[in-house]
């Protein structure tokens, strides 16, 4: 079974999403991790992130990997802490922003997912990645509440600048942002991590159910 889980930054995913793989004895896949990496790799090379040919010739010769402890490989090098700067906050809509790159993710993204039970979390899984999922949600919240969460994992920068770069994140992400028809949305602002994994398992079973 495929769980998908999509929505914007700040809007529970990750942890929602490794709860209830944890949970549910499910493989987790973090598909923005990937777009991190591929980020990381182009800026330590000093790849112009505007030059879609070269980017995705990385993305293909260079390809993401988790090991048995989640931890986020590229080119040899474990990006996991990495990953979760300031600067690549920014600069990853640029580069997720190249179809030819998407396509290369997506692909990656498909083998990784295919075997057994999986939570896949990311912006495109229900509509694009993984349309046929079996159980698809969409975590939403308040950009208020959602700068919150960021503040907590990016202590060295001002409210200010993440509220503005939050929105300039999901300004450039809009279009990978629309829920999938088929989607259940959550609102997550005012619910405890716990209370949202209950929903999610609630249609997981109802779905192993049918
Ligand atoms: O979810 P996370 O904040 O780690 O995602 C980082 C960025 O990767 C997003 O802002 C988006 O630009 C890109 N992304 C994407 N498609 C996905 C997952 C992430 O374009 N499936």
């Amino acid at each position: 079974m495929i769980v998908a889980i999509d929505g914007p930054a700040g809007a529970g995913k990750s942890t929602v999403a490794r709860a209830l793989a944890e949970r549910l004895g499910f493989r987790y896949l973090d598909t923005g991790a990937m777009y991190r990496a591929l980020t990381w790799l182009a800026m330590r090379e000093g790849t112009d992130l505007g030059n879609e040919t070269a980017l995705a010739t990385i993305a293909r010769s260079e390809p993401v990997t988790f090991d048995a402890n989640d931890r986020v490989w590229i080119a040899g090098t474990d990006v996991t802490a990495s990953i979760r700067k300031t600067d690549i906050d920014r600069m990853v809509p640029v580069v997720a922003r190249h179809p030819a790159v998407r396509e290369v993710m997506r692909e990656r993204q498909r083998q990784l997912g295919r075997e057994g039970d999986v939570v896949i979390e990311g912006r495109d899984i229900g509509t694009v990645v993984a349309p046929e999922a079996e159980v698809k949600v969409y975590l939403v919240a308040d950009r208020d509440e959602r700068a919150k969460r960021r503040m907590a994992d990016r202590p060295g920068i001002g409210a200010d600048a993440l509220a503005t770069d939050l929105k300039f994140r999901d300004e450039s992400d809009a279009e990978r942002m629309q829920p999938a028809e088929d989607a259940i949305e959550i609102d997550t602002t005012h619910l405890q991590v716990d209370d949202v994994v209950d929903r999610i398992e609630a249609l997981v079973h109802e779905r192993t159910a049918v």
